[in-house]
């Protein structure tokens, strides 16, 4: 019986978020250039740039505007002379699957399990679930409450285990989740925000999703 009423439960939670299908360039060129960021930095041959989910990553966009980060992930390549300090390991550009406005609006920017740059080391088993504002700029309440209902919907479908922000993600360098070719790339997060962070723990706490894996000491 409460097999049957979870199973149940899932799918009619599934059927109840709103998510908007918007999706950005995924033409031969963002193909490419994922097989390769896959095969160099991550050290997977595939054929196809799909991902097997098992990491949610929040972000923020550090942008004011959809539209602003929609154009910028609207590319297969990383602008020229742009985001120097990611563009000289690959010239694929960043995206995420998701990305939320500040009214909350779930959109859809590509399949699910496509391949994204959105997270060093663990792209390749990362869905990234970007929100439209920065430490400046706080993410919206409709924001903390489309975030949950995203989490809650991909985690029904997919085998997910982990649910961290950007900032937290060093935290699996030295586990088997980390891939990532060159020991020394890396770049500083803040994104969400650790009260973001905190209130959306508490609300999923239910899910019983784990966080990034505690530092060691050295
Ligand atoms: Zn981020």
């Amino acid at each position: 019986m409460a097999t049957l009423f979870l199973s149940s439960y899932t799918a009619s939670f599934a059927q109840q978020i709103k998510i908007v299908d918007k999706p950005i360039v995924f033409d031969s060129t963002r193909v490419r250039l994922s097989l390769e960021y896959l095969k160099n930095r991550h050290d997977i041959v595939k054929s196809t740039p799909t991902i097997e989910p098992k990491i949610i990553v929040l972000h923020w966009t550090a942008a004011k505007t959809f539209s602003s980060t929609f154009n910028a992930f609207n590319t297969a390549k990383l602008p020229d002379g742009d985001r120097k300090d990611i563009a000289t390991v690959s010239s694929l550009n960043t995206s995420s699957q998701f990305l939320i406005d500040r009214d909350g609006t779930i959109y859809r920017l590509m399949p699910e399990n496509y391949f994204a740059r959105h997270v060093i080391g663990l792209n390749y088993c990362a869905i990234g679930v970007e929100n439209v504002g920065s430490r400046d700029f706080p993410l919206t309440p409709e924001q903390l409450a489309a975030n949950e209902a995203l989490v809650r919907y991909l985690t029904a479908k997919y085998p997910i285990e982990y649910l961290i922000g950007h900032y937290e993600y060093t935290r699996f360098k030295n586990t088997p989740l980390w891939k990532e070719t060159n020991p020394n790339y890396q770049t500083g997060k803040d994104d969400p925000g650790k009260d973001f962070m905190e209130k959306v723990r508490e609300d999923l706490k239910d899910l019983n999703l784990k966080g990034a894996p505690q530092q060691k000491n050295n």
